[in-house]
């Protein structure tokens, strides 16, 4: 993996820092060669393959919530080499008119911490790049999925935690477990980080999402990024979803991550090829990239 120093120097102009392919169960299939086609005739010139990392095979031991969350969340372990051998190769071939880095987005499971640590030890210097992400947290009956439907999070995590404000707060603390995690071959970057708020707009406009708490949970997390030299995914994906109609994360974060000078990645979290430069536009005119 490129060390922090190395991701630093990257220009951020003009890299494409988080993308998923067609290994994705939950994403369009459409052949990586096509996404990557896409960033260069848009003017990207470093993209990041970043395809969910298999989940622990002790994550199915106990599946519980919406088979969609649980069993189209990653590709099968056994597919690993065959994804590690495309993804290079794609590298080599297009090594002339963009710069790709391979990797992983890992998901961060304090439950399956050891075995995380051990995929990374085993595939930390096989690829290039990675982010660390959350999207599940612990209910009663299980891990339950945050991203995968409206009608899933409200039967998961928000029945389980009592309201969308506990729900933020139950996520921001899984999200400061995994900066605070040590662990050869970390991820540089952490995965959008404001996830739980992806729901938003199906509830009444006076629901809260944010208060105090969550303010001093947020103020916390960028402060340890800072601390650690880590990178954030600037995640573009949620403004085009009406039930979300902004970035993670959102403005204010934004501004207090760039004012800690944290580089802020953009990322399509593209899963089909029309939208590997979603948001593009927005990042640069507004100076995400600084
Ligand atoms: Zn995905
Ligand atoms: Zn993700």
């Amino acid at each position: 993996m490129l060390n922090k120093d190395a991701l630093h120097a990257l220009d951020r102009r003009t890299w494409s820092g988080h993308n998923h392919t067609e290994f994705c169960p939950h994403g369009s299939g459409e052949d990586v060669e096509d996404f990557i086609q896409a960033a260069i005739a848009q003017g990207f010139k470093t993209y990041s393959i970043t395809e969910h990392f298999p989940l622990p095979p002790d994550f199915y031991q106990h599946p519980v919530g919406s088979r969609h969350a649980v069993y189209t969340a990653s590709f099968d372990q056994v597919e690993l080499p065959a994804y590690l051998a495309k993804m290079t190769r794609l590298k080599e071939a297009y090594r002339s008119q963009i710069k790709i880095l391979v990797g992983f987005e890992f998901d961060f499971f304090p439950e399956f911490a050891d075995w995380t640590a051990t995929q990374l030890a085993r595939y930390g210097d096989q690829i290039d790049d990675a982010i660390l992400s959350v999207h599940f947290l612990p209910t009663g009956q299980g891990l339950r999925a945050v991203d995968d439907s409206a009608a899933d999070f409200r039967s998961g995590v928000l029945a389980a935690y009592g309201s969308p404000l506990a729900v933020a707060n139950a996520y921001l603390d899984r999200m400061q477990a995994a900066v605070d995690w040590q662990v050869p071959n970390k991820p540089s970057r952490y995965g959008h980080i404001m996830l739980y708020r992806k729901w938003r707009n199906g509830f009444p406009a006076e629901t809260l999402w944010a208060d105090t708490t969550t303010t001093q949970r947020l103020t916390k997390l960028l402060t340890t990024i800072t601390t650690e030299r880590a990178l954030l995914d600037c995640n573009m994906a949620g403004l085009f979803r009406p039930t979300q109609t902004e970035f993670t994360p959102t403005l204010p974060w934004i501004q207090t991550a760039q004012i800690q000078q944290i580089p802020l990645v953009f990322g399509a979290d593209a899963h089909c090829v029309a939208a590997v430069g979603q948001g593009y536009n927005t990042y640069l005119e507004n100076h995400f990239d600084l």
